[in-house]
């Protein structure tokens, strides 16, 4: 299980993994096994030299804490997690710079949260779907009147009254939501003077096919806003356990 180590003097902390002991081998693959040679490895080891004599604690991971600005299977990518120690919370950056570099973690002082930059309709993709799925095709006028009513239907929406779509949503930063029954009746009903008899019929199930789970959820975009505090006034250390190498801000 993985551990979560922070220093409290110098405010560094240390993900305790499975993996920490795992040696690193070396070996030209032209020759035979035999010739590879094993260096154990212990970046734990090295974390607890370094910080000797310092006041270790353990943290816990909160729970759903974790935020980043890529996808999740975007293997470099900077994400944040906040964790606690049961007095105080923390945002610990993760992240790494190269694909073959081990993963870092950074404690931060301080806290983040998210911030809905944009709210929009899937102009592009109702569109291209209006296209294909309806017979007879719309014209562009009727596409581009379509278009603009749904715009005006979900004009001033406010996304706490609204149903979130959650697994619609592959990029952390974006998240997809639901009309709501209202906002749908406005929409049949105003449909009425753009589409007429067997035209208006196609739109209705056209509607009603998009609603939960197509080009008709409205996309809200989020950004990761992190408050960083300053850094509390460090008490010094006991002489005695001075290393007189740490960092002190
Ligand atoms: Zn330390």
């Amino acid at each position: 299980m993985n551990q979560l180590i922070r220093c409290k003097h110098c405010d560094e902390i240390f993900m305790k993994t499975p993996f920490d002991q795992y040696p690193e081998y070396e070996g030209d693959s032209g020759r035979s096994g035999e010739n590879f040679r094993s260096f154990p490895r212990d970046d734990f080891q090295d974390f607890l030299i370094h910080h000797h004599g310092h006041p270790l604690e353990n943290l816990k991971i909160i729970e759903d804490s974790w935020v980043s600005e890529k996808p999740y299977s975007e293997p470099i990518k900077i994400s944040f997690f906040k964790a606690t120690n049961g007095k105080d919370k923390f945002v610990i950056k993760k992240f790494r710079d190269r694909i073959e570099e081990p993963l870092k973690y950074q404690l931060i002082l301080g806290d983040y949260s998210l911030k809905c930059t944009a709210l929009e309709i899937q102009s592009e993709e109702i569109s291209k779907q209006m296209k294909r799925e309806l017979n007879p095709p719309p014209s562009q006028n009727q596409i581009d009147g379509f278009l603009k009513l749904v715009r005006h239907v979900f004009e001033r929406i406010d996304l706490n009254d609204c149903e979130r779509v959650p697994e619609e949503s592959h990029h952390p930063l974006e998240a997809y939501y639901k009309i709501d029954d209202l906002r749908l009746m406005v929409l049949l009903r105003n449909c009425r003077h753009i589409f007429k008899g067997k035209e208006y019929s196609a739109m209705e199930e056209f509607i009603h096919g998009h609603k939960d789970d197509g080009v008709l959820l409205l996309k809200a975009t989020y950004k990761i806003q992190l408050t960083e505090m300053a850094k509390p006034k460090i008490k010094p250390v006991p002489a005695a356990l001075s290393l007189g190498k740490e960092k002190i801000i």
